[in-house]
């Protein structure tokens, strides 16, 4: 039983363990001249590999992807997933807003110690090797050192990521061999990515780079609270990531979206409009803002940018209106962060296209795993999530099919 894993990201990865473990002499083919290189990057942020919440919570952070992913996290839901780190020498720990990191708070530890349990299983690994498509045999094509090579496997599981930090790896190169074979692919666009908004000069010149801290997001009936950070052109944050799914969708369709922020969230309205209340005397605004509703100076300029925006006054509004446009400052948006900088990828192989076991149906013996597939989700540990989950999935898939 030979296979080729194409991708060794932690889908592939994943799929390849499990495929070594049932017993399979296991190839893995990556363009890379190392493995994991986004695996690696999202250890800089502290490895977020998953989720404390219970499953009825989780499952939902999918969207309309999660009856499609719900049997393949509740085959490996973030339990199984603690434990295959904590077994590979790193402990995980639930951070206080619930997510789980490994204690080393870094992916170098795990990766070395998981690169050498596959090497001990036997897994081989084909770096610089770049998957150019099938041939019209369906011969696997690769672009490799000594030349094209061409490889007919048992079975193959590909799982090639999606569009995002193309630098590392994965660029979605792969779109093109996948439609030729008529398979359905949902355009690829930016998940859990920054906006554009035309800040004025002064906005931007002063506040470029600062978190608005505590304050809660709203768009479409949803609100989120965290944090956003000011950018150059923009707005991102892990508020804006929680958002980004129906945000994009309004900016693509409308060119624009109008988001809304609570400045000061933790305060009912009455409390916020009895400390606006209290007579400004002879303060600034700014100096008045910052005592009496406790904003912080990018909250303030936030404040002021929208309300020169919308041609009002601060000063000239009654206190119910100020407290009002305080636990509502709209935002315009124009446009979404390109895909080479998003963090993740929207969009990818229809679910339509394979079956329960991950396989595709117009391709026998030929599996799929990870971001590839149409699917989205916020930060928080939702990405790797899945991303394990359905390299599980597709690894015991490509088991099942060559046990016939
Ligand atoms: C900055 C950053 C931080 C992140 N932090 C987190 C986090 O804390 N928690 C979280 O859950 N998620 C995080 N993510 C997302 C997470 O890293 C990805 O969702 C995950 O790595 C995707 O796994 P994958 O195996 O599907 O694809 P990838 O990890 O992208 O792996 C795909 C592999 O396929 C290879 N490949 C691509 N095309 C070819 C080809 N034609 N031929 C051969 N090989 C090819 C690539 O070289 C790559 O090695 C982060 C992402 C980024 C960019």
């Amino acid at each position: 039983m030979n296979i080729a894993v194409i991708g060794a990201g932690p889908a592939g990865l994943m799929a390849a363990e499990v495929l070594a473990t049932g017993g399979a002499r296991v190839t893995i083919y990556d363009r890379m001249p190392s493995v994991g290189r986004k695996f690696l990057m999202a250890g800089r942020g502290g490895l977020n590999l998953t989720h404390s919440e219970p499953l009825d919570a989780f499952l939902p952070r999918y969207r309309e992807a999660a009856p499609h992913l719900r049997a393949a996290i509740e085959a490996f839901p973030p339990d199984a997933l603690r434990a295959w780190s904590e077994a590979l020498g790193q402990p995980t720990f639930v951070g206080t807003s619930g997510r789980v990191f490994p204690q080393a708070m870094k992916a170098s530890p795990l990766l070395r110690a998981w690169l050498r349990r596959l090497d001990h299983s036997g897994v081989q690994l084909a770096l610089r090797h770049r998957w150019l498509g099938w041939d019209a045999s369906n011969a696997l094509q690769f672009e490799a050192p000594e030349g094209l090579k061409s490889l007919k496997p048992d079975a193959t599981v590909i799982a090639l990521g999606g569009a995002s930090w193309p630098k590392l790896g994965a660029d979605g190169g792969w779109i093109d061999s996948f439609e030729a074979k008529g398979i359905d692919i949902a355009r690829l666009r930016s998940a859990n990515s920054g906006f554009h908004v035309r800040w004025s000069d002064l906005f931007r010149n002063r506040f470029e780079g600062q978190p608005l801290k505590g304050v809660a997001l709203s768009f479409g009936g949803e609100t989120v609270r965290g944090e956003a950070t000011i950018t150059r052109d923009g707005i991102e944050g892990g508020a804006i990531y929680a958002l980004s799914a129906p945000l994009r969708e309004a900016v693509l369709a409308h060119g624009e979206a109008a988001l809304h922020v609570a400045l000061r969230p933790d305060l009912a309205m009455s409390d916020l409009t009895a400390r606006v209340s209290t007579p400004r005397q002879k303060q600034s605004m700014s100096t008045y803002l910052r005592k009496a509703a406790g904003l912080s100076p990018v909250a303030i300029g936030l404040l002021q940018e929208a309300a020169i925006g919308g041609g009002l006054n601060l000063s000239a509004m009654d206190s119910e209106a100020l407290a009002a446009f305080i636990d509502a400052v709209p935002i315009k948006l124009t446009g979404v962060a390109p895909l080479d900088r998003a963090i993740s990828t929207a969009g990818g192989i229809a679910f339509s296209e394979i079956d329960a076991q991950f396989m595709l149906r117009k391709m026998p013996s030929v599996f799929v795993a990870g971001e590839m597939l149409d699917w989205e989700a916020p930060t928080g540990g939702y990405l790797l999530q899945a991303c394990f989950a359905t390299g599980v999935a597709a690894g015991h898939g490509a088991l099942n099919y060559l046990k016939g």
